[in-house]
């Protein structure tokens, strides 16, 4: 299954807060075997959440959007979502009446949004705060404070899946500019992707749907290059 993400967040582009969402939203979604293949950030903007949320979900089997659903000026994901999948916003009865029942607030206190809904979603209950979720054709809104998204999450998580790809590691003590050839005789002999992330030492990626063979491609790949010392 391949997943695009979506953080909304004017703080995001800002470098005000980190996106430490989607990397956190990547690694639970590999865990489930789901590919994560875009993460687009955008501004607090009703029409950049449209259209990016349009495009991703004619192009993806699931989109997560995260951020921007409390009832604040700034909080304007619902509307973009309800917009891309083409129904108003309203206020929604299951909503109202998890949040009167779960939380302190009664209707009335509410400010008006925080239980307003694209029509004909599903509403995703926020144990961890106030605001609710909702799924609609694909797309997942979640909240943007990462205990409450992660909370949420997991509530939708069965319904992320793929093949699981397992992983190795292995670390050379080289430039990575010379291990260029050997990487390609790796990729050449065994059915495995790798990935190359330079640093202290070269930390080499493989991953592969087949155990065995991935097991494989390690070995051979460990017998010739330099280890690193621990
Ligand atoms: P609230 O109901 O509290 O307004 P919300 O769902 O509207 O929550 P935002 O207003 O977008 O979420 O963000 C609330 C806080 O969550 C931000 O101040 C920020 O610290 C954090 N946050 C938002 N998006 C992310 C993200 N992608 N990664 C990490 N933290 C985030
Ligand atoms: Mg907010």
């Amino acid at each position: 299954m391949q997943v695009a993400l979506v953080s909304v967040g004017d703080e995001l582009l800002t470098g005000d807060t980190v996106n430490t969402n989607a990397a956190w939203l990547g690694e639970r979604l590999a865990d489930r075997g789901a590919s994560v293949e875009r993460v687009v950030v955008v501004p607090d903007r009703v029409g950049d959440i449209a259209r990016v949320v349009n495009e991703l979900r004619a192009e993806y089997d699931a989109v997560v959007v995260t951020g921007g659903l409390g009832p604040t000026h700034d909080d304007l994901t619902m509307e973009g979502v309800a917009a891309a999948v083409g129904v108003p916003v309203e206020e929604h009865d299951e909503a109202v009446a998890w949040v009167t029942d779960h939380t302190d607030y009664e209707r009335g206190d509410l400010v008006e949004g925080t239980t307003h809904l694209p029509k004909g979603s599903r509403m995703l209950p926020n144990e961890e705060g106030v605001a609710p979720g909702c799924a609609i054709e694909g797309v997942y809104v979640l909240p943007g404070v990462p205990e409450e998204m992660q909370a949420m999450f997991e509530t939708v998580a069965d319904e992320f899946s793929g093949e699981y790809r397992h992983v190795r590691t292995v670390e050379a003590d080289e430039p990575e500019s010379a291990l260029v050839e050997r990487l390609a005789d790796l990729r050449d002999r065994f059915d495995v992707t790798v990935g190359s992330y330079p640093g202290d030492h070269v930390r080499l990626k493989l991953q592969s749907t087949d155990e065995a063979e991935l097991e494989r491609a390690a070995a051979w790949l460990r017998e010739r290059v330099e280890p690193t010392e621990n």
